[in-house]
């Protein structure tokens, strides 16, 4: 790591470290005391001792690795203080999935604003970005560069739906990620008026259920497996990414592929991924919503990880940010 303002935060190979709280960060390794941002396996893994974490998170990472994925856990509400040994956390929404959350860590006085994943744009999924003042902002740079600017999520859930209106007699395969973009999509579809039955591949059931029990509408859906493919027909079929072009998908009846993720905006993957319909819709912050986030938390300090961190970092240098790259290893938004 670069000199930073904080010396009391270090990177070890297990990943982010408080050296007065003795906790990781979403470490990548198993450690005795975990802070987890959110239950997106890159951030969340299992066989740590003990995890700190909203309730959600906490919940996922259960339904996800099984019961025994921790030695114990704490649940944390929005704004509780809570104190571990020195230091000083508190925590606030970050708008990225259900039950994600960023730190705000204070030790001595001093800021250090750790977001994970997050996102300004309104999700009816989860709850909403809420910036805090800090001295130091550590954030992701997943869309990073001036280039990506995400449209609007419903314009782009409504061309799915003329889709299935407009090509009768078709099945429509769409890639969405498990946990987060799989629910925020039903929900986009149920709130411009598609009430059909949304199929979904087995591996998107159990987190969608969970979405469900917590109050999160996601209208009629039910398994696609065992379903007769004439069945499906003129009917929405939502699946991992990765399903996308395996055996699974060959059943299906004159399919219509399609992938929602940020990472259609790039010409060159839809074309790679063989996509007929690219949907963009991101769960990150594009590039204004991160130079926006940096000045609502009023930060001197940004410090930058996964994604385009040299791009961002030279922007905020240029304009009066002290401000340099984390280089964490292990942090995937591939399939985001
Ligand atoms: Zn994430
Ligand atoms: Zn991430």
């Amino acid at each position: 790591m670069n000199k930073t303002n904080i010396n009391w935060l270090i990177k070890k190979k297990e990943g982010l470290y408080c050296i007065p709280g003795d906790f990781f960060i979403d470490p990548i390794l198993p450690v005795k005391k975990a802070l987890i941002t959110h239950a997106h396996t890159d951030h969340a893994r299992p066989n740590n001792q003990f995890v700190l974490s909203s309730k959600n998170t906490i919940d996922l990472m259960k339904l996800r690795y099984g019961k025994n994925c921790f030695k114990s856990s704490q649940v944390c509400k929005f704004r509780e203080n809570l104190n571990i040994n020195d230091v000083k956390v508190r925590v606030y929404p970050a708008g990225h999935i259900l039950g994600s959350i960023q730190f705000l860590i204070n030790y001595k006085g001093y800021k250090l604003l750790v977001s994970g994943d997050y996102k300004r744009m309104y999700d009816q999924t989860c709850d909403s970005y809420q910036p805090v003042n800090c001295d130091t902002f550590i954030t992701e740079a997943t869309f990073g560069l001036p280039i990506f600017k995400h449209p609007d999520d419903k314009e782009e859930a409504k061309k799915l739906i003329k889709s299935v209106t407009e090509n009768k007699g078709s099945t429509h395969l769409i890639g969405v990620y498990a946990l987060g973009k799989c629910q925020r999509l039903i929900c986009l579809l149920r709130s411009l008026g598609y009430e059909d039955t949304i199929y979904l591949h087995g591996a998107l059931i159990k987190i969608s259920e969970y979405y469900s029990k917590n109050d999160i509408k996601l209208g009629k859906i039910k398994s696609a497996s065992g379903k007769n493919p004439e069945k499906l027909i003129n009917k929405i079929i939502l699946c991992p990414p990765s399903s996308l072009n395996d055996k699974w998908s060959q059943k299906f009846i004159e399919v219509i592929k399609g992938y929602v993720s940020g990472w259609m905006r790039i010409r060159q993957r839809v074309k790679q991924k063989n996509i007929e319909l690219p949907i963009i819709i991101s769960d990150h912050a594009d590039w204004n919503e991160i130079l926006k986030t940096i000045k609502d938390v009023n930060a001197s300090e940004v410090l930058v990880t996964h994604g385009r961190e040299e791009a961002l970092v030279s922007h905020l240098n240029n304009h009066n940010y002290k401000s340099s790259a984390l280089n964490l290893i292990g942090f995937e938004d591939e399939n985001e």
